[in-house]
């Protein structure tokens, strides 16, 4: 088999794909991998304030329509940063769902300047226009198979990736 590297977009990509799975909520899964200068900074999935039950145990908090229980993954990957005192300005986020409004004006407002996104997620007009509107960018990146056809885990052949998120290119 040819070896190819696998690209920067598909491997921090594959990183929040990954920290996705480590969500305690039950409605979504989303992971979040912040990035400066090719390295990854912090990481966040979407779950409870530490210390907090967790949704997959007790059940979501409901309130009009959504989980208040939970940190999104964009939000916990930047107060990562917070808590160790890592600068944020000019770094990317690679996020596996399209920010939400709260979430897109951290982001900007932390400096970060490249939005890269997975999966469509009731994108947001107005979060869409602010990006713009500051300078930053938004980018869809599309998770590809050929790069991950050589994952081993030890002598298990897994599957790494949830299938939704791989495309056939
Ligand atoms: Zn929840
Ligand atoms: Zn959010």
């Amino acid at each position: 088999m040819e070896h190819e590297r696998i690209p920067w977009d598909q491997y921090f990509m594959a990183q929040s794909v990954l920290l996705s799975m480590r969500s305690t909520c039950s409605r979504l899964s989303v992971g979040a991998t912040i990035v400066r200068d090719k390295r990854i900074i912090a990481g966040g999935y979407n779950g409870s304030v530490s210390g907090d039950v967790h949704c997959i145990d007790e059940g979501c908090y409901m309130v009009e329509g959504h989980c208040v229980r939970t940190i999104h993954a964009e939000m916990n990957a930047i107060l990562q940063c917070a808590k160790f005192g890592v600068p944020t300005e000019n770094a990317e986020i690679y996020v596996t769902h399209f920010p939400c409004l709260q979430c897109t004006k951290m982001i900007l407002q932390a400096g970060i300047k490249k939005i890269h996104y997975l999966t469509d997620y009731r994108n947001d007009t107005y979060a869409l226009d602010l990006i713009k509107r500051v300078g930053a960018e938004v980018h869809q990146v599309e998770l590809s198979k050929k790069y991950f056809a050589n994952l081993r885990f030890g002598e298990a052949e897994l599957d790494l990736l949830p299938k939704d998120f791989l495309s056939e290119n």
